[in-house]
């Protein structure tokens, strides 16, 4: 069975097909500035060169109509018709409370989805336009939501809950939601699987960092609790978002700067976390340069991204008594190993030692860092969320 994977942006589209016998990636893409100047596909079929086609792309439709076109072309395509794509699987960021799993499309899970948006007003609306773009060309195929948030609805109310009046819980189902949950049940699956343990018995600490960052309390292989909150601002500081803040700055700065309330978000989502910090970049490449040149405040900014993921896995050390495996993934998780040793330095007290050979050079592939076998095991896993929602689909579509 071929599945399809689509993840919809607000001017991008990512998208891979997916052959499950075997898990074997046939085509994969990026589709970059929809409905604005430039529209571009980068189109990967495996064993064939990339190929980039350059057309206009108005919508999302037409976005989607160029890539189905790529995947099925007689010289650079990856299978003969469409007829060949078995079912579609689509990311979607908010599933609110509505959504623990995964589920198939229909027009009730439309309505919620829609619902949400309200909670996240940037990417549930991109992610609907993906699906309604999907039925129109492929009106027969079955779809499914993979939710960024469901793997995160087993966290329990003290957890969830903010200590502000409980009213605006029960009005505004305001709450940690928590995100990236594709790639932190991933992650924790696989670090069970690689050690050959049953996932109910670890207690896993996963470290999703990138663009954006996380991390998660797995416990029994369910999450207990995650740094991101209401919306990905919260928790960790981050390439350009400030992570959590004293919230009374927010009308501290309004008043002294005269801003509005839209350019104080701005500020904190875009101009904060290791930019705003160094002044310098949000690529954590750029800041290990300049911090090696001598540049105070990259260093600053690094020791302070390395400090609050410290402190999240201390705080997870506390709440599930043990770390079992702590696991590192995303752009920097997978590629820096010296943020990696950065994080664990002092960490010793909780059973977290990297091996410093096994850490040295290690880039995006799957490995264990730490040798004492009665530690923490301390491991890289390149995530795959594509991987999991391909499987989620395959599994729903499977059992209709
Ligand atoms: P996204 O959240 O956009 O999916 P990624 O997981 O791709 O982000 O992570 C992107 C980030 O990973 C970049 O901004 C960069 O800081 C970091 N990164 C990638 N490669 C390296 C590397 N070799 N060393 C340090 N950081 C890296």
């Amino acid at each position: 069975m071929n599945i399809l994977v689509i993840n919809c942006g607000s001017s991008s589209l990512k998208y891979q097909l997916v052959d499950m016998n075997g898990e074997e990636v046939l085509a994969k893409g990026l589709v970059e500035r929809i409905g604005i100047e430039g529209s571009r596909i980068k189109h990967d079929t495996t064993g064939k060169d990339r190929v980039v086609i350059e057309e206009p792309m108005k919508d999302h439709k037409r976005a989607l109509e160029l890539v189905l076109n790529a995947v099925v072309h007689a010289e650079y395509g990856a299978v003969k018709s469409l007829d060949e794509i078995n079912a579609v699987g689509h990311r979607i960021v908010h599933g609110g409370e509505d959504f623990a799993e995964s589920v198939i499309i229909n027009d009730k899970v439309m309505e919620a989805i829609e619902k949400n948006s309200e909670l996240a007003p940037l990417h549930n609306p991109p992610n609907i336009i993906g699906i309604n773009a999907c039925k129109e060309l492929m009106p027969a195929t079955p779809m499914v939501a993979v939710f960024d948030t469901a793997f995160h609805q087993t966290i329990p109310a003290d957890n969830y809950i903010y200590a502000i009046p409980y009213e605006y819980y029960e009005k505004y189902k305001i709450r940690r939601y928590g995100f990236h949950g594709t790639s932190h049940k991933y992650v924790s699956q696989r670090a069970a699987e690689i050690l050959g343990k049953d996932i109910k018995d670890l207690n896993i600490v996963t470290c999703h960092l990138g663009n954006g960052s996380s991390v998660t309390a797995v416990e029994g292989g369910r999450s207990i609790d995650t740094s991101m909150g209401f919306t990905p601002l919260a928790g960790l500081a981050m390439g350009t978002r400030s992570g959590d803040i004293d919230p009374a700055i927010i009308p501290f700065i309004m008043d002294k700067e005269n801003l509005t309330f839209d350019e104080v978000n701005n500020m904190l989502n875009k101009k904060s976390g290791v930019l705003g910090i160094s002044g310098i970049s949000s690529d954590f490449r750029d800041l290990e340069i300049a911090e090696q040149e001598g540049n105070v405040r990259a260093k600053l900014a690094l020791d302070i991204f390395a400090n609050k993921v410290k402190k999240y896995i201390a705080a997870y050390a506390a709440q599930m008594c043990r770390i079992d495996v702590l696991v590192f993934t995303a752009g920097i998780g997978e590629n820096s190993d010296s943020m990696r040793e950065r994080i664990c330095e002092g960490l010793e007290c909780l059973g977290i030692r990297v091996a410093k050979e096994l850490n040295d050079g290690v880039r995006g592939i799957e490995k264990v860092l730490s040798k004492d076998l009665t530690a923490t095991a301390v491991m890289v896993i390149p995530t795959n969320e594509e991987l999991m929602i391909a499987r989620d689909t395959l599994e729903l579509v499977s059992n209709r």
